[in-house]
Order: C-alpha cells, then structure tokens, then sequence
C-alpha cells in the first residue's frame, strides 16, 4: 500500500527552524532579526537536534526485506529482495551506456540494468560475485529485469534483517542508511522511560514510549503494514497524542502565564461627551448585532486588568474596521494611546484615511508611521508617538521599530495578524511606554503593565483549528456580513475565453462601473508563462480604448498597481481608484487586503488556478461592497490539476468565507491555512487535525489532568516534544 499523502514532514521540520531563527522570542528582546548560521549538520537540515528529535523521526513508510524471493517467483511490480550470483556484466554501448548485469540463482535468471553508474561498479558487480538486490521487477525483452535496483555484495551467510526498514523522510544529500544509523544510535543513547502515568494511557489504551518507538521504527515482519502505514496502529496514536498533548499542555501554561501579566483597566465611557458614544453618532450606519457584541466582548476585555488578547474574526468585507475603532476609543478615552499596525502600506494607509475620517473631526490626533514615508515627516511622527500628542499611531511594520516609543500605549490593534509572525507581535505588546508602569517608587515588585492585544484576520478558522492552535486565544467572531450586500457571482472562464471576459469589461465600464483585474506576477518570469501585469495593462488599454474606458480626451482611466512601485505612487493610484479618476485597476496581488471602493463591482482574476482558495476569496472581497450587484470572474489557463479545479469550484460555489476555509483545510491541510509563522503548528507534525479531533479532546482532558496532578510528567513531557519551541507557542 502507498503510503498517505501527508504534509510533508521534512518541510515542516524546516519550516520550524525558520520560525526559531526570528529573535525576540521574549517581549524584552528587541534586537533585530540575526538569522541563524545555515545548518550545517545533514540532523540539522532536517531539524534534528537532540536525541529525542531523531527518535521521534518517524518513517514515512516501510519495505519488507525480512524475506528472500527466488527469481522465478517475481512478479511484476512487486518489490521484492533477491539472492543471486552474477552471471554476466557489462557496458553496453549505444546511444546512452548502461551496465547490464546478469544474475542468476536456482530459480533463474534476472536482469539488472543501470542508467547511472560508476565505471568501478563493472568490477564491484563482477561474475561470480553474490549480490543482494532489491528492486521492482517488471518484464523485459529478456524475461524480468530491475532498472536501479539497490544492491550489494553479500556474505553467504548474511542474515537477513528481522524487522522492516523504515523510510525515513529525507532531503537531498541525506541517504536513508545515513539517517537509520543516526537514529538507532540516538535512541540507544535515549532514556525511554516512561513518564507519563500509566493510567493515563491504559484510561486511552496507549502503549509506553518505548515499545511505541521500537514498533515504530522497527516494527517485525507480522505487524499489519496497513495500520502503521495508515497511522492507525496504536504506536501512532501514542505519537500523535503525545505531540497533541505537548501542545495543548504548553496551551495551558501560556494561559496560565498570562493570567499574571496585568494590563491598564479601560472603562468604557458611555458619557455623551465620550469619543465611543460621539464616534456611534457620526457613523453613517448601525452596527450589525454581530459587530455589537464583538464591540461588547473587547469592552469587557478592555476593562480588566488583564491584557486581552483576542481575536477578531470575520469574512472579507464584515466591518471589522469600526469594531476595532470602537476599542480605540475606549482606549482613548481612558487616557490611553492605541496603535494600528498592518502588514503592508496599503492596507494601513486604507486603515489611517477611514480612522481618520471618523476620529479626526472628534479631536482625536492621528499619526501615520510607514518605512516609506520621508524622514522630516516619520521624525514627527515618532515625536507624537513618544509625548503622546498622537492618541492612534497607524502604520506597518514600522510601528514596532526600535525608535518606536509611546508615552502611554494601552491598545494595540493587529489587523491581518497571520501576516505578522510571533516576534512581532510580542515586540508590539513590549512597547507600553514609561507612562504605563508604575511610578518609580512604587514599581518594585509590581507586575509590569502590557498594553491590551486585539487581532483581526479575514481568514476565518475551523473550529477545531482555531481550538487546537489557539486554545489560548480568545476569539470573537462576525459571522454575518452588513446588510445590503449583495452576494458575489463568480463564474469561471477558461483563457480561450479572455475575449468574452474583455467584452464584459467593456460593457460594465460603459454603465459606468469600475473594475479590477488581477494578475499574479509582475514581470515575465523565464519558469512561468505568466501574462504580466504590465502587458496586461498594455492589452487592455488598447482592447479598451475610445470605449469608455478614455474619458473624454483625456488620460486613459486604466491604472496598474503592483508591488514594486514605490509607496507614494502606489497610494496615488489607489486613491485615484477610489475617487474613479480611474475606472479599470490593473493589479498584482497588493490589493489583496483591506481595499474597499464600493463602487467597483467586477472583478477579472487571471491565471486564478495559480492563487491559493483563501487568497482568491479575500481578492473576491474587494467587490460586493455596495449595494450594486457584483460579479467575480476567474481565468484559468488549462489544464488545470485536479487541485485547483477544486478550487475554483469550490469558490464559485459559495461565497461564505467559513465554507471555504473548511474546504481548504480540506483541501490543503491546515499547515498554509494558518500562514507562516502561526502558533503553535509547526509542532504538529504526526498528528492531524482533520482526523485526530478524538485524540485532540482526550489530549485537551489529559494536559488538565496532568497540570492539576502531575506537573514534573508535564514538565518533562513539555521539554521531550518540544525542546527549545516553547518561546513562540506564547505569543
Ligand atoms: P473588513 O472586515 O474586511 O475589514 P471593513 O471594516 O473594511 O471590512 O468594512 C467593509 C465595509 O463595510 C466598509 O465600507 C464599512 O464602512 C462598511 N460597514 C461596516 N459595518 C457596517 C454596517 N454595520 N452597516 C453597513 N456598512 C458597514
Ligand atoms: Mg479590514
């Protein structure tokens, strides 16, 4: 049986590594990024460090060696182990050399045959000597014959291996027989004692850490290969709770952990001449009961002295952005400074200009942060931010700098939060200024005071997801868009068809409507026949010339938007968009995030089998905005793999954000869902969420029971799976 396509685990072991190489793990820290020498080791490329992360190295699968099989019993493709003597061997020439051996033992004869070889093996594999081969048969001109079968020269009395051979999973330059004997010398160094109460896994009926081990990586001949192979022989569920168990244990102390920091108690202010209760005023709609009590669960938040930390979870287009205004005036209103911060520069400066328009005629002071801003200007900005005259400092990555310092920061706000890695977030919660400790004389001893967190992401998580890597985290949820809105119609379009789609363009332009069209890339790349964004601007200002697409006589209104412009140019753009000075917007995928023109009410995705399904409905987002009937129409390139055909069906057949993201679990697993640098996941490298829900409960039960009643076996389970990972499950 093939072994279960899984995430692969080499790059999840990598992609650790890369997590561990961002630096502030601790909220004190703030140096800048050191990245780590590159691993040296072939252990440390895969991510193997000590002992117990290459015993706990598991096999992708395994290959029964335990048994010869006479010649004449092969059968075609059947791996199978063979004996036998070589009876000829040669070079043959030809258009390509290769070397043919020919072997034989009582049964008959075989042939082996090699494409790659070294000009010593003619000698190594010479006649008369007895080699040991495994291989797949399969049926030649000459009767059956191995093409690159492993083999080596054996001892007649060679025993044959007692166990199966594991297949580890590898990278390139790192040989199996390499890793085995890394592995079996590790675990021989390995204290397997048992540490986990022995109730606690007869209650769950889960075998001890050392028989798991040696079934594991050395399992006899008469194991059912279907159920390791499945991951369902309970050595895996041993595993796989194990490692469920060490995550939802460093949950719980993360949990615990928190529950000693303290934060700045905000009441909320409900007085008419508060900024909360004046900003519900000038709004120019009513919140939406969803929005309502996400507004009510962040006040109560904001007036504990714990800091919050939740997350604010809704589809594209839900209206987080007034929620999270709403927990800035509190925060302001309670003498606090509260910061913004987005992933890229048009997404904040989407955030600055709608806080502004709200905040600013309230008397509030808006600063604007950004790496592209000119120095005279970012210079005052800081001085704002420092004084505290700025009570809302927006930006990107640039608000949580080192020259960043508040007076007073009571809130900070992180929209896109999967964009942003742990360090990040950690660097901004360390930022609360001189002004939110405790005066000198009384600090000693006294908690330090961390300003409150409050995440939004548009990637709506699974339940089961958001429980198994955010146990700590609390989440509040728009479930339900604003009223009004009208669902998207997608529809899909094979490239052949791009005249149909140009011709829809046209005609939605005519009505005087405005239109995006995405592309993925920006320059011709020399791998992927990608159209561009620069020659599909070229295209279409031709395709739409002198047809409403030119006003009259002047500039054309077709715009292009990518990545590499410089910020300035980037926000004239976008702000000719949204004031439709420009009516077609040529674009890479900067406008992933946060755009919102109302008016625009087409979208064109080109080469939509390349993006992910999360990615092309946050890009469908930027329509639907308004009370105009909207339309989505994805391009794809044929043919398309069975993947992304999924994908476009899956999108063109609902518009709920929830809906997609199970299905691109589904789809993909939950290691991309997340994005990069997530909590916690990486460490789930067994265990699967999708399938081990059962195994994530009795986890979530033991790692309570555990804490309560055994907290050396906690402790010591905690440093076996997770070692040195610990720092960034906190953030
Ligand atoms: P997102 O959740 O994607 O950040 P935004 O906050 O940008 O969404 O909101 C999308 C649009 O919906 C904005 O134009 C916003 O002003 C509008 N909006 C937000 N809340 C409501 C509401 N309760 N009623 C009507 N429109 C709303
Ligand atoms: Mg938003």
């Amino acid at each position: 049986m093939p072994p279960r396509p899984r995430r692969p685990a080499v790059a999840a072991a990598t992609s650790t590594r890369a997590s561990e190489a961002v630096p502030g793990a601790s909220p004190a820290s703030r140096s800048k990024p050191k990245p780590r020498p590159e691993p040296t080791s072939p252990g440390e490329r895969l991510g193997l460090r000590s002992d117990w992360d290459y015993a706990l190295h598991l096999p992708l699968h395994y290959i029964d060696e335990t048994r010869l099989t006479a010649i004449a019993a092969l059968r075609e493709g059947h791996a199978a182990v063979v004996q036998a003597r070589v009876v000829l061997a040669e070079v043959a020439g030809g258009v390509r050399k290769q070397l043919r051996v020919q072997v034989e033992d009582a049964s008959g004869q075989l042939e082996l045959r090699f494409f790659h070889f070294y000009a010593n093996w003619a000698r190594q594999y010479a006649v008369g000597k007895l080699l040991r081969i495994r291989g797949e048969p399969r049926a030649g001109l000459f009767g059956m014959e191995m093409v690159h079968p492993t083999c080596h020269v054996a001892r007649a009395d060679e025993p044959m291996p007692d166990r199966l051979t594991p297949i580890y999973p590898a990278a390139a330059g790192i040989s199996q027989a390499w890793l085995r004997k890394a592995i079996a010398s590790a675990r021989a160094r390995l204290d397997a004692h048992e540490w986990l109460p022995a109730a606690l896994l007869a209650q769950r009926q889960l075998p001890d850490i050392a028989s798991t081990l040696d079934m594991l990586h050395a399992p006899t001949p008469e194991v059912s290969l279907a159920t390791l192979q499945d991951r369902s022989h309970p050595a895996w569920q041993r595993v796989k709770f194990d490692e469920l168990l060490a995550q939802q244990l460093a949950q719980q102390q993360a949990r615990a952990r928190r529950a000693t920091l303290r934060a700045w108690p905000m009441a909320a202010q409900r007085g008419s001449q508060s900024l909360t209760r004046r900003l519900l005023e000038v709004l120019p709609f009513t919140l939406t009961p969803d929005q309502q009590s996400c507004v009510a669960e962040i006040a109560a938040d904001l007036r504990r002295e714990q800091p919050m930390h939740r997350l604010l979870q809704g589809d594209v287009g839900s209206g987080k952005t007034v929620v999270a205004a709403l927990a800035a005036t509190q925060a302001i209103d309670a003498g606090f400074q509260c910061a913004l911060m987005a992933p890229t520069d048009i997404l904040a400066s989407q955030h600055l200009r709608k806080l502004a328009d709200w905040l600013a005629p309230l008397g509030v002071q808006v600063a604007w942060l950004s790496g592209a801003q000119a120095r005279r200007e970012r210079a005052a900005a800081l001085a704002a931010a420092s004084s505290g005259t700025s009570q809302l400092v927006v930006g990107t990555h640039a608000v949580i700098q080192d020259k960043v310092n508040f007076a007073r920061l009571g809130l900070a706000i992180v929209d896109e939060q999967h964009r942003f890695g742990v360090a990040q977030r950690l660097s901004l919660r360390a930022k609360g200024g001189e002004g939110t400790q405790e005066p000198s004389a009384a600090r000693s001893g006294q908690p330090v005071r961390e300003p409150h967190l409050l995440m939004m992401s548009a990637t709506p998580i699974p339940r089961t997801l958001a429980m198994a890597v955010f146990g700590d985290l609390d989440v509040s949820t728009i479930a339900h868009l604003p009223p009004g809105r009208s669902p998207v119609q997608t529809r899909v379009f094979s490239d052949a068809r791009r005249d149909a789609v140009i011709a829809r363009v046209r005609e939605l332009l005519a009505a005087g409507r405005q239109v995006y069209w995405v592309c993925p890339l920006v320059e011709d790349s020399e791998v992927l026949d990608l159209r561009n964004a620069e020659a599909t601007y070229a295209e279409l200002q031709v395709a739409l010339s002198g047809d409403g697409a030119r006003g009259e006589g002047e500039d054309a209104r077709v715009g292009l938007l990518h990545g590499r412009m410089p910020a300035a140019q980037k926000a004239q753009v976008m702000a000719d968009f949204a004031c439709a000075r420009l009516r077609l917007l040529v674009a890479t995928t900067v406008i992933e995030v946060g755009v919102d023109v109302p008016a625009a009410t087409l979208m064109v995705i080109e080469h939509a089998e390349r993006f992910g399904l999360s990615q092309l409905h946050q890009l469908r987002g930027r329509v639907g905005r308004g009370a105009e009937a909207s339309e989505c129409l994805l391009l794809f390139s044929a043919p398309l793999s069975d993947l992304a055909r999924a994908r476009l069906q899956a999108l063109r057949d609902s518009g709920d954000g929830f809906v997609l993201a199970q299905k691109d679990l589904e789809l993909r697993g939950p290691g991309e869902l997340l994005g990069q640098r997530q909590s916690g996941l990486q460490a789930l490298r067994h265990a699967d969420l999708q399938t081990d829900t059962a195994l994530l409960d009795a986890a979530r039960e033991a790692a309570i029971w555990l804490l309560r009643h055994d907290p050396p076996a906690a402790r010591q389970h905690l440093q076996r799976w997770l070692g040195g990972r610990l720092d960034w499950l906190a953030a």
